[in-house]
């Protein structure tokens, strides 16, 4: 049996825990401090001792641990973790169904009840992100019930201890068979080449699945674009993909040449006849303003904080600047796919940048589309902030 801890919740947060948040936050626990041990279940209860819920402790960026269960009785064991990814399986049961698309995500963390890991699905290969030592405590629960409910050809996993959520260098392997990579895996019809055993990004950021493909099924046809913070340049290929003229992907990293170079060949595009640049983004706005450039469309996903050279870009103080950048190479009536990852900040303040960003350029726009999360990456109403992509389609309007 593992160790089990009673923690007094302070007053004024009872309630919270109450109604079903997920985060056991810091300033919720009386004596925080005195927590070490990672992995250890919490039993959270009020002042009086009534049960309130039940977690684990496990330090990550976002706080320390998770709730896992409100009801008391509840043990967290193999049958847990099995009843739970159940679920989880269940609510992809499409995706599972649909042969054109096959990586997905089948545990999204508190949305499906188990804070502090994710789970995601790579063409019969499963790729799990551990996010504190305490939720990898349960390895061999998390492994166990996979091994009940799927049939796999491999797992791999990702540590993301510290309390930055940076991953830990490592062999990735866990069990099944190795995989051969690049692993091709298909997204609505196009291939992605992933790499589940080559540090913490595989190749894809599944979240923006809709987005890509409204990209390429509405958007891209006839257009010229300019793809920035482009990583491998999945944008950059739906557009292709959606007859786009012409793309340029635009990324700081070394990698991203090779990569966006592979992830058009898998698609049979001859890359030759597209642009793929290694620059930092905000020189490459200088350079196309110097150089009269404009685009029919661009788009911005950018880290929610990079550090290059000779610039700092933090996406709670200078998305705004970025939209600005983004409007001076638009051509009229263009569109500009504005993301962020950053959990900082909501939808409405979103768009409040977007529209700043239009006043002090004297322009005008209009909010085409929206997306936040898709159906894969689960989100519960009580933790809202666990949604925290946000997407805009905007047209500059002449
Ligand atoms: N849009 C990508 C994901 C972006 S990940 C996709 O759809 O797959 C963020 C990327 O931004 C990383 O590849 C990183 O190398 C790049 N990056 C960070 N700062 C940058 C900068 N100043 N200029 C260009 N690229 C940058």
């Amino acid at each position: 049996m593992r160790n089990e801890r009673s923690v007094q919740v302070q007053a004024k947060h009872q309630k919270k825990f109450e109604k079903g948040y997920p985060l056991i936050f810091k300033e919720a626990i009386v004596n925080a401090d005195s927590l070490k041990e990672e992995g250890v279940i919490l039993r959270l209860e009020d002042e009086k001792g009534q049960f309130l819920a039940k977690g684990y402790y496990g330090r990550q960026n976002k706080g320390f641990g998770w709730v896992l269960s409100q009801n008391e009785n509840e043990t967290i064991d193999l049958d847990f973790f099995v009843r739970k990814i159940q679920t989880a399986l269940h609510h992809r049961e499409s995706f599972f169904n649909d042969p054109t698309t096959t990586a997905f995500r089948i545990v999204n963390g508190e949305g499906d009840g188990l804070g502090g890991l994710t789970i995601d699905y790579y063409d019969g290969y499963y790729l799990i992100n551990w996010y504190s030592e305490g939720v990898y405590s349960f390895k061999h629960a998390v492994i166990g019930a996979l091994k009940q409910l799927v049939d796999f050809k491999g797992i791999y996993e990702k540590k993301r201890f510290d309390a930055k959520g940076q991953y830990v260098e490592d062999d990735d392997f866990v069990a099944g068979e190795r995989g051969e990579f690049p692993l091709i895996v298909k997204e609505n019809g196009v291939n992605f080449a992933v790499y589940l055993n080559e540090g913490a990004m595989v190749g894809v950021f599944l979240d923006q699945r809709p987005v890509r493909k409204l990209i390429r099924d509405e958007y891209a046809k006839g257009k010229t674009v300019l793809n920035t913070f482009s990583y491998t340049g999945a944008f950059s290929v739906f557009a292709v993909e959606g007859g786009a003229v012409h793309t340029t992907s635009v990324d700081l990293a070394n990698r991203s040449l090779n990569k966006t170079i592979e992830q058009f060949s898998v698609n049979g595009i001859d890359y030759e006849e597209q642009n793929i640049l290694v620059m930092d983004v905000f020189k490459y706005f200088k350079y196309a303003v110097k150089k009269n450039l404009s685009f029919d469309m661009v788009i911005l996903d950018p880290p929610s904080f990079a550090r290059s050279k000779k610039h700092t870009f933090s996406a709670a103080k200078d998305y705004k600047d970025l939209l600005k950048d983004a409007i001076s190479i638009t051509e009229d009536n263009g569109i500009i796919v504005a993301s962020t990852n950053y959990s900082g900040y909501d939808m409405k303040k979103f768009k409040g940048f977007v529209d700043q960003a239009f006043k002090e350029t004297n322009g005008r726009y209009q909010l085409l589309e929206e997306f936040t999360l898709p159906e894969d990456f689960r989100t519960i109403k009580e933790f809202r902030e666990g949604n925290y992509l946000k997407v805009v389609f905007i047209k500059k309007v002449k």
